[in-house]
């Protein structure tokens, strides 16, 4: 069995903390194990990023682009490897994973391309004074990713992290850790200083917690609960570091009259159910207008019946299992609590129990038809494949209950009306909103959330700003001797 070890300083060393399984959520087998950092690890880590960090922010920037591009070319060559790895440890389709392992690769090749030109400004002052500006790393920055895509979340972070010349130490999520040390070896290969990017794993409660308040870290980047990020903000703020917050979501997805109703049910079953329901962004609260609600519905119902749920790395599965066997409780639990509070059951609200699957933690498509916004399942982040389906008749009343969340990441609207498009998505309070196509993280968009879905924008050139200080340097060059108080 692989024993994954933690890397610090280029080295992969054995953890002090004990070991932890890795499972796959198909069987619930052990697949790895891997070493858990003690606190002593994360000071190592931390006394080698701040190493690293003098070195790599001292690397000529065509040497950085360089090395960088050897990270990609290793990735590209390592797609299949990393897909595989990935859709053992979460369950995810092998395709799905695949996509999202390529679509992180072009993450980092958007900010390669960015390096040279992380420009500063020259801006009008005072008579006689000069000014520019110009864009500094951080410094050591932790990154600590949720389990949900970890991967490509990883790359999402490293990859502004790193153009910007700041080193890096990921704490990947204990249920998966293994695509972000397989990502440290093809860091180690493509000539990446050693120090530069770390590695620890072990739990977010202990360890985590450790790292966002070590005195060593400026700038921490977290993706995951509302709850760990509103935890983590009160831990970074002894040492005022730098953060950037990306947590949860519970986003509206509207369908007018006029949309065109085959695209509009295809896209908000992909919408809700890619990656089991497990997204930050997941269309999780349907609306649908009165006139055709009873036509999407039942064809919402029957293509969701359709979807291939089975093992992920089969290449025709298009839905996989939870997480792990706690998640899936968790979700079926929130489901139940939904029904006790009035839901009605359209399809699924069960775990999946066939011979083929039942040893895994599958769960059927979830549709829940609501009368009252009073309900559990409209409230929460249920992050499973559930989603809940109500009427509306009027744009006020559906942009109202769009408003309705503490969350605002994202939203969707399908309607051929260009007009009332631009209108309803300028009223709903969300970091993106989609319309007739649920894509949501592209990379070079702007990707991240209002209200308690988190500050900053990830995926787009606006995380240049949350890796770099802003520096202005003032000239005199006024003939006239600085002597105001005429000493
Ligand atoms: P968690 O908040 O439980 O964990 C996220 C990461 O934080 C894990 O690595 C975890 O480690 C670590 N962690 C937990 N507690 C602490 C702590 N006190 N200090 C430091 N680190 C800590 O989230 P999940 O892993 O359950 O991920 C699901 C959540 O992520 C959902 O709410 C989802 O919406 C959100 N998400 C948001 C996205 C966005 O862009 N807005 C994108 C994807 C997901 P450990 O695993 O060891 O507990």
């Amino acid at each position: 069995m692989n024993e994954y070890k933690i890397f610090i300083n280029g080295n992969f060393i054995e953890g002090n903390g004990g070991m932890g399984e890795v499972i796959n959520p198909h069987d619930n087998k052990v697949i790895a194990k891997y070493y858990i950092a003690s606190k002593e690890d994360v000071d190592l880590a931390v006394k080698s990023a701040r190493q690293g960090f003098e070195k790599w922010r001292n690397t000529p920037i065509n040497k950085r682009i360089r090395i960088l591009q050897n990270l990609s070319k290793l990735l590209q060559e390592n797609v299949d490897k990393i897909a595989e790895i990935e859709s053992l440890n979460v369950g995810k389709p092998i395709n799905a994973s695949k996509g999202e392992i390529l679509a992180g690769i072009n993450v980092l090749d958007f900010y390669i391309g960015a390096i040279n030109k992380i420009m500063g400004e020259t801006i009008p002052t005072l008579p006689g004074l000069f000014n520019y500006t110009i864009r500094e790393p951080i410094g050591v920055c932790a990154l600590i990713v949720p389990w949900n895509y970890p991967f490509m979340l990883t790359m999402w972070k490293i990859s502004p992290a790193l153009a910007c010349g700041n080193s890096v130490i990921i704490k990947p999520a204990s249920w998966t850790p293994l695509t972000a040390i397989e990502l440290a070896k093809l860091c180690k290969e493509a000539g990446i200083p050693d120090g530069v990017v770390n590695v620890i794993t072990g739990p977010g409660n202990t360890i985590g917690s450790y790292l966002v308040s070590h005195e060593g870290v400026d700038k921490i980047s977290f993706t995951g609960e509302t709850k760990t990020g509103s935890e983590i903000m009160k831990l970074a703020s002894n040492t005022v570091k730098r953060i950037s917050l990306e947590l949860g979501g519970k986003s509206a997805n509207i369908v007018f009259e006029d949309a065109d109703i085959d695209e509009a049910v295809n896209g908000s079953i992909w919408g809700i159910f890619y990656n089991s329901g497990q997204s930050c962004e997941a269309r999780s609260r349907l609306f649908v207008q009165k006139n055709i609600y009873d036509k999407f519905l039942s064809a919402f119902l029957e293509k969701t019946k359709k979807i291939k749920i089975g093992n992920p790395i089969l290449k025709e599965t298009q839905m996989g299992p939870i997480i792990t066997r706690t998640h899936l409780n968790n979700v079926h639990s929130i489901v139940e609590r939904g029904i006790e509070e009035g839901a009605k059951v359209v399809y699924g609200a069960k775990k999946i129990e066939t011979e083929d699957l039942k040893d895994g933690n599958y769960y059927l498509p979830t549709i829940l038809e609501l009368e009252s916004t009073n309900n559990t399942c409209f409230k929460e982040e249920i992050f499973g494949p559930v989603v809940v389906i109500m009427p509306f008749e009027t744009e006020e009343e559906v942009i109202e209950l769009a408003n309705d969340s503490k969350y605002g990441l994202a939203g969707t609207i399908w309607t051929r009306d260009v007009k009332r498009a631009i209108r309803v998505s300028s009223s709903i309070r969300a970091g993106s909103i989609t319309v007739n196509h649920p894509l949501t993280a592209i990379p070079g968009l702007p990707f991240g959330g209002y209200k308690q879905s988190g500050f900053g924008r990830e995926l787009s050139l606006d995380a240049i700003d949350l890796f770099t200080e802003k520096k202005s340097v003032i000239y005199k060059y006024d003939e006239n001797p600085f002597n105001p108080w005429n000493l």
